[in-house]
């Protein structure tokens, strides 16, 4: 299992986070042990608890918005070459058709660059 930690996302701390067991009483003598990850930084309340500490650290880890603007930015750079083959052929045959490529090209640059500004908002 990996205990690799994401930073805190709510401080964007890496150093002082803790993984522990805890003892959560549930009812009067009775309770469960919960895996604990834990950001300590000053008044930091981010905590997440599951039912071992391997689940807590992976939905410590989870991350689903930065992970979808990754893929997506996977994606359109796909396309975006994609794209830039077309263009570079059809600047050799057809002035028309290349300038309509460049006109795709410029709004694919465009998608990619709003998706990278909403990342760097999710990511730390
Ligand atoms: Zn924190």
């Amino acid at each position: 299992m990996s205990k690799e930690l994401k930073a805190c996302p709510l401080c964007g701390t890496t150093e002082y986070l803790m993984v522990y067991e805890e003892w959560i009483p549930t009812q009067k003598n009775k309770g469960v042990d919960m895996g604990v990850v834990d950001c300590t930084k000053d008044y930091c309340p981010m905590i997440v608890r599951a039912s071992t500490i391997e689940e807590a650290v992976r939905k410590w880890n989870e991350r689903p918005l930065e992970d979808s603007l990754l893929d997506e930015i996977e994606l359109l750079n796909k396309k975006l070459m994609i794209v830039e083959t077309m263009f570079q052929e059809a600047e050799k045959l057809d002035e028309e058709a290349s300038n309509r490529y460049e006109l795709v090209f410029g709004e694919l640059i465009d998608i990619i660059y709003n998706t990278k500004i909403k990342l760097s908002k999710v990511e730390r």
